[in-house]
């Protein structure tokens, strides 16, 4: 049995690993990683790692010139056509405006089996615009989106990963068949539901996913994070003239605030888990009149299903409530959803195999100053980069998991076997979502902690194409272990649609601004150079 001081620094170290990436998680057992394949199948692997080394350059573009298009949600318009146009350059097929969804889209190549789902999530954080390699607040263009949270170099990860391996299985005459997709609208958890209603992953057998952080790591099982579902109310009352006839009126933002008051009232009495959130998106037009519509909008997470279901019923009520209060009228709308996520065992001791042969990159001297510089502007402690790979963590116990945050990967890690690759663009205790996220996501740190995830990727991947046992492997524990108890059932119904309209004002509003900005390679190395950047930039 472990002594008590054990536990508590294992507990400790996890969570502190599990802040860096973006999750709340309990303890875990470190399991081991899946030994070598075939001597023939490594040096395939050692091959792709050092072709996707050759490709650092064209790695670095694509990560900067989807940081300078800086999209949000639904509306990823440059980013979607910049990289469908490098994937159709290089022989992928191109399905567009997937599922509905006007930037949604995937890239296959290849044929036959297995049929390799490789994603990661493309849109950013309102407000974060900012300058990279700079230690502090300081936006390229003030209240305009930037990249926050790092989404701007997972799919150019996944695509020099794949034109790599693509160039290895031509040579090799390997078959299968490689399936890129972007995670559109991550931020509002607002598509990856609907592209599994469309069919996105109806034939495919395993499916890698990638995700910025501050280091390189892949976990399994669940237990970590919340699910959720996203909800606006809209209230609808009559208007009268506030002063002139307020008893004439109904206040639709009364039925708002009192929704809100009720809720936070209701939090005491909620467990410890949950995590729910609301900012009111209409809130009337002007003070003398009564306001006749408004809305709020609701996070309503959990970490299982039926607790989920459990507080988008609670929300549900306390609306209705807040409607007969005001003597309005309440409607809602669905406008996002996320399934707790459940990593598949197989396929993360695959990956962290390939992860622990990869290692972490050589951070220089510059790195390090930077990381240092807005650890310090942030009063946090001045760790600098990681330098350290994190063990393999797995088999979670649900009961020990307090929360966090949600990621709508989710849903397909209940549909296919999938597992996610943490790679090492970022720098550790910041605060995500925030300006302070953008400030290395167009460096070297996110260029080479790129290239180290893209490596990996690639070699994951070719251990998919030739070692079938791995797929079979991951198979078993998905229908075996993970879904034995537990069945998908979208939140999502039948007739719920993509919410793509959301920050279409905002884009609209920055787009002209921002288009002075979009990076130019064929005049510029790197963006901080066009942007006329020393790196770093750190307050002295
Ligand atoms: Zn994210």
């Amino acid at each position: 049995m472990k002594s008590a001081l054990a536990l508590s620094l294992t507990v400790l170290v996890t969570v502190g690993v599990a802040a860096q990436r973006g999750r709340g998680g309990a303890p875990s057992q470190p399991t081991a990683p899946t030994p070598p394949g075939p001597p023939r199948v490594e040096l395939l692997k050692k091959e792709a790692a050092a072709e996707v080394e050759a490709m650092r350059v064209q790695t670095q573009q694509m990560v900067d010139q989807v940081f300078s298009f800086a999209e949000l949600g639904f509306q990823e318009f440059e980013t979607s056509t910049y990289l469908t146009a490098l994937l159709e350059k290089n022989g992928f097929k191109i399905e567009r405006s997937y599922a509905g969804v006007p930037t949604a889209w995937f890239a296959t190549w290849g044929s036959g089996k297995p049929v390799i789902a490789i994603g990661s999530d493309i849109d950013d954080i309102p407000q974060a615009s900012q300058k990279p390699g700079v230690a502090y607040h300081d936006p390229i263009i003030a209240g305009a989106p930037g990249h926050g949270e790092g989404h701007n170099s997972g799919v150019p990860l996944n695509i020099t990963a794949a034109l790599v391996v693509k160039k290895i299985m031509e040579r090799e005459k390997l078959p299968g068949t490689l399936k890129l997709w972007p995670g559109v609208a991550e931020e509002l958890v607002g598509t990856k539901a609907y592209f599994i209603r469309a069919g996105l992953f109806r034939d495919v057998d395993v499916s890698l996913f990638a995700h910025v952080g501050s280091n390189l790591g892949a976990s399994w099982g669940g237990g970590f994070g919340t699910g959720l579902v996203s909800i606006e109310y809209t209230f609808k009352g009559e208007s009268a003239h506030s002063a002139g006839a307020p008893w004439r009126g109904r206040s639709a933002l009364d039925a708002v605030e009192l929704m809100d008051i009720a809720w936070n009232f209701r939090r005491e009495h909620l467990r410890l888990q949950q995590r729910s959130h609301s900012i009111i998106t209409n809130g009337g037009d002007l003070p003398n009149v009564v306001p006749q519509n408004a809305s709020v909008w609701y996070y309503f997470r959990e970490t299982d299903y039926e607790h989920i279901k459990e507080l988008r019923e609670i929300g549900d009520s306390i609306a209705k409530a807040a409607a007969m209060m005001t003597n309005t009228e309440v409607s809602s709308r669905l406008l996002g959803s996320a399934w707790p996520q459940h990593m598949n065992k197989t396929l993360a001791e695959t990956m962290y195999a390939n992860i622990v042969s990869v290692g972490l990159p050589a951070w220089d001297a510059d790195d390090i100053a930077l990381a240092k510089g807005i650890q310090k502007e942030l009063k946090q402690p001045q760790i600098g980069l990681a330098t350290q790979l994190n063990p393999l963590r797995g088999g979670l116990d649900p009961e020990q998991n307090m929360g966090g945050p949600s990621d709508d990967i989710g849903d397909v890690s209940w549909v296919v076997p999938t597992v996610t690759l943490g790679y090492p663009a970022n720098i550790p205790n910041l605060p995500g979502h925030n300006w302070a996220n953008a400030i290395a996501s167009a460096t070297p740190i996110a260029h080479k902690g790129v290239t180290a995830g893209a490596k990996v990727q690639a070699m994951t991947i070719i251990d998919m194409l030739m070692r079938p046992e791995l797929v079979q492997g991951a198979w078993d524990y998905f229908r075996n272990v993970q879904t034995r108890d537990q069945k998908y059932i979208p939140f999502i119904g039948p007739d719920d649609q993509p919410a793509i309209t959301m920050n279409e004002k905002i884009i609209e509003k920055y787009r002209p601004e921002m288009k002075k900005y979009y990076y130019d390679p064929t005049r510029y190395k790197t963006y901080m150079e066009q942007l006329g950047i020393k790196y770093p930039t750190v307050r002295q």
